[in-house]
């Protein structure tokens, strides 16, 4: 390839736009550069999301309406869970994709650049039989102040709806010398913020000799100087110790937020879920929360309409929301997946029923969330600032908790608060956010 422009389109969960971080880093290390549209671009890359029926279908539909629009002579690449998942079978449905790659071959992804280059017309990487994860120096992050860093790749157990063993494949941490190594360089290149992600981030086990568990991690990269604050995400409840809260109440660094998906609050539907925990653990974690020293945020995901899931488990769910108040929560319909145990499962619920269902989560926690919200006002929080409004004349942050705090700023002439931390006082809530002013002339 004589033009090494390329564009990259991401679709999914944080791991993916951090991937397609390391990708492009890795892209531009290699003599390429970033285009901001797929016109302007050689190369078109999608990283893409199989975790939803809908998402798959959208990937092949870029790919289709993009080939007829300005295909020719382009090379396009889909990466990421898609790949994985139909590998060769993406050659025979968009004959125009020159590269396949699932997510555990991106440390091949130089190599497979050179064979690009020489002109190949099939470059395919779906090893999944791998122990290494893809670390790369050359990341080219997107926001200037929250960095992520991946501590743990895929995923060693087997829900019964989910595609991620089969697309990201097994666990594999990488050692807390090299996240903590990385954790400093992005504090020495001014980044505050750090978000530790992992499909199963608490599931990590550090392979070096000092083999720290997650909870220690996640306090010494709280304690790297520089950094004021650390999330992680996504939590499994099995994995989740007590360590965990613990190391939140004792270290202020650490964002007093936790999301524990639950999927159900039905123990016959989390049964056939496969998801490893009853209830009754689940309750127990909840109650750690609950009991801490600071005001831990709590969100989680919802699966409706898994098959078999009849109106006594849907009520369970229902249930299980009033008593836990989560602060915010995904909810989905059960879409099937290939290779799933949940494929075989008799006993589908119908699609109307679903959205039946789906409806009345979503407004019995909108109800929540305004309540808690509401809780909030004439609250003092801290914000990390993350941009600005100017139709409504507001900056942008974003709380401890995860929350979306919009405020107004006394010296409207200031200079740019982003990727400032400021306190600002809660004067209004709505059920996805909350609006305040600044309490101080300076920043912090
Ligand atoms: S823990 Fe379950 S839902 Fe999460 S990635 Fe693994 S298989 Fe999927």
């Amino acid at each position: 390839m004589t033009d090494k422009t390329f564009y990259i389109e991401t679709f999914g969960c944080q791991m993916n736009a951090h991937d397609s971080e390391k990708v492009v880093g890795t892209l531009v290390h290699s003599g390429y550069s970033q285009v901001e549209t797929p016109e302007a671009a050689a190369l078109v890359l999608y990283n893409t999301c199989s975790i939803r029926d809908k998402a798959e279908q959208k990937v092949f539909h870029r790919l289709d309406q993009f080939k007829r629009a300005t295909g020719k002579g382009k090379v396009f690449a889909v990466i990421g869970c898609v790949a994985q998942q139909e590998g060769e079978r993406i050659f025979e449905r968009a004959p125009h994709v020159s590269l396949v790659a699932g997510s555990a071959s991106y440390t091949k992804l130089p190599e497979m650049l050179v064979q690009l280059e020489a002109g190949n017309r099939r470059v395919i990487g779906l090893n999944l039989e791998t122990a290494e994860t893809f670390d790369t120096p050359f990341t080219r992050r997107d926001n200037p102040h929250r960095a992520y860093i991946t501590i743990i790749e895929g995923c060693d157990k087997s829900c019964a709806y989910c595609v991620v063993p089969f697309t990201r494949g097994p666990e594999r941490s990488r050692t807390s010398e090299s996240v903590l190594r990385e954790a400093a360089e992005l504090a020495a290149s001014r980044y505050t913020e750090i978000q530790l992600l992992g499909q199963n981030v608490n599931s990590y086990r550090d392979p070096s000799p000092a083999a720290w568990d997650f909870a220690t991690l996640l306090d010494r990269v709280g304690r790297v100087p520089g950094i004021r604050r650390v999330r992680f995400t996504t939590s499994h409840p099995r994995d989740f110790g007590k360590s965990i809260v613990d190391a939140i109440d004792e270290n202020p660094a650490l964002c007093n937020h936790v999301h524990l998906p639950v999927q159900s609050g039905s123990i016959r539907v989390l049964d056939r879920m496969q998801r490893l925990y009853t209830l009754g653990d689940y309750m127990r974690r909840i109650e750690w929360m609950k009991k801490a020293r600071r005001n831990i945020s709590i969100t989680t995901d919802i699966i409706v309409g898994f098959p078999g899931e009849t109106e006594a488990d849907f009520q369970d769910t229902l249930r299980l929301l009033d008593e836990v108040e989560y602060d915010s929560l995904f909810s989905f319909k059960y879409s099937p997946r290939p290779n799933t145990a949940a494929i075989a499962m008799d006993d589908k619920i119908p699609e109307e029923e679903k959205t039946r269902r789906i409806t009345i989560v979503q407004e019995k926690q909108r109800a929540i969330q305004i309540r808690r919200n509401s809780d909030l006002i004439g609250k003092i929080e801290e914000v990390l600032v993350e941009g600005r409004n100017q139709a409504l004349g507001q900056w942008i942050g974003r709380t401890s908790q995860n929350r979306t705090l919009n405020f107004t700023h006394r010296d409207a002439a200031a200079e740019p608060l982003t990727g400032k931390y400021l306190p600002v006082q809660v004067t209004r809530a709505g059920p996805n956010s909350l609006v305040g002013e600044s309490m101080q002339c300076g920043v912090m």
